[in-house]
Formats: C-alpha cells, sequence, structure tokens
C-alpha cells in the first residue's frame, strides 16, 4: 500500500506542483521519516519550533528547505534569517524590511511570499489586492536589495462549501496572473489542495494529510 505521502508527492508532481510538508507539532523522527521517503521541503509556523527542528542533530546536516508559513513578528526574524528558504507570509511593509536587515547582516537574499487576504474570516492575516499592487510596485520595496518576492500566499475560509473555496482561489490566481515576475502561488493544504491545484496554484502546504492529525496541545 502507497503511504499518504507517497500519493500526494505523486498527485502534486504529476501537475508540477511544489509540495511543502508542515510539519508543526511532529516529531524529528516523523520528519525524518517522510525525508527518506524522498521530500526535501518542509514547513513550520512557529519560529521557535523551526529552529529547534532546523538545529536537532538528525535534521542539520540534511539538503532540507525550510519554510516558515505563519505569521511571522518582526522581532522574531532574526532568528531564522540565517537559514530560512522561503517565508510565506509576509504582511507589511515594516516586516520586509526586518527581513531585508537581517538577510544582509546573514549576507544572504531571503525569498519571500506575500500573504494575501482572501478569506471570508476576520481571523486571518493578510494583504488586499489593493495593498499588495502598492507594495509591489513601490519603489522602496525594490531598493530592498536582500529580499526577494517570489510570489503570493493565500488560505480559502474554513468552510464546507467548495464553490466559496474556489472562488477564492480563482480570485487569487486572477491576481498573481498580473504579475508576471511572481513565480510561485501558495495555496492549498490537507483539505484543499485539490480544488487550490484545479483553480492555478503552483505549490501547496500540507500537514495533516501527510503526517497524521496534530495533537492539540
Ligand atoms: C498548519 C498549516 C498548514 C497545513 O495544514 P493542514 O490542514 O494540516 O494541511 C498550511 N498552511 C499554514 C499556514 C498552516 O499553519
Amino acid at each position: 500500500m502507497m503511504s499518504n505521502y507517497t500519493e500526494i508527492k505523486k498527485y502534486c508532481e504529476d501537475r508540477m506542483v511544489t509540495l511543502v510538508a508542515i510539519s508543526k507539532t511532529k516529531t524529528v523522527a516523523e520528519i525524518l521519516s517522510v525525508y527518506e521517503q524522498g521530500q526535501k521541503i518542509f514547513g513550520e509556523n512557529k519560529v521557535q519550533e523551526l529552529v529547534s527542528k532546523f538545529e536537532s542533530p538528525l535534521l542539520n546536516k540534511k539538503d532540507i528547505e525550510w519554510h516558515l508559513v505563519g505569521h511571522l513578528q518582526t522581532n522574531k526574524v532574526k532568528f531564522i534569517a540565517p537559514f530560512v528558504s522561503l517565508i510565506h507570509g509576509v504582511d507589511s511593509f515594516k516586516l520586509l524590511e526586518e527581513i531585508n536587515k537581517q538577510a544582509e547582516k546573514n549576507n544572504r537574499i531571503i525569498n519571500v511570499l506575500l500573504q494575501i487576504y482572501i478569506a471570508q474570516e476576520e481571523t486571518k492575516f493578510g494583504l488586499s489586492f489593493e495593498e499588495a499592487t502598492a507594495l509591489l510596485g513601490n519603489e522602496k520595496s525594490a531598493d530592498l536589495k536582500n529580499i526577494c518576492i517570489k510570489g503570493l500566499m493565500g488560505m480559502a475560509t474554513l468552510t464546507e462549501n467548495e464553490s466559496q473555496i474556489r472562488k477564492e482561489f480563482s480570485s487569487l490566481k486572477n491576481f498573481f496572473t498580473e504579475f508576471h515576475e511572481l513565480k510561485f502561488l501558495s495555496m492549498g493544504m490537507s483539505g484543499d489542495h485539490k480544488i487550490a491545484i484545479e483553480e492555478g496554484s503552483n505549490m501547496v502546504r500540507i500537514g495533516s494529510a501527510i503526517f497524521g492529525e496534530r495533537n492539540l496541545v
């Protein structure tokens, strides 16, 4: 029998979609087991957890790309700046500036995605289309030489209503298409990645479908 991971990996590969395995709350041993099945990109949503997994001796030397997918506070950028490969949730100019500053200190260029607000929920972070347009067109953004805005990220409303989800993803895809310089459109999680891919996602963030349900802590 194929594992969940193998199945999801094949589903993404067949559609040329980048799979980010979201390993939050999962142990180093669990991550290692998925790594050994071929996964090289892992994502976490908390800075401290990301750092401790990156530093864990079992994972530290591996050819792993670490992504941060959750909300990032400016005062924590410095902890991940030495090694993070992609930051998915950037939603302010202030945060872009801080990432740029910390990237410069580490002699790196850090890749980021702008998080766009597409859900009908009030708790989600993100920029409106208008704010994102302004940020992308801003000369001050272009002056930040140590960051590279690689694409956009969005989360759909947590709902059973498939047409609602589809509409939200499709609106983000339409917006994304206006910016030819952007490469990644990060949308889709365990429950909605198939819809997201049908609507044009090329990067999905999948946790529980690979690792099993998370324990509530
Ligand atoms: C936890 C998380 C995911 C993965 O969620 P699953 O439903 O377990 O696939 C994706 N994106 C973000 C930002 C997350 O915090």
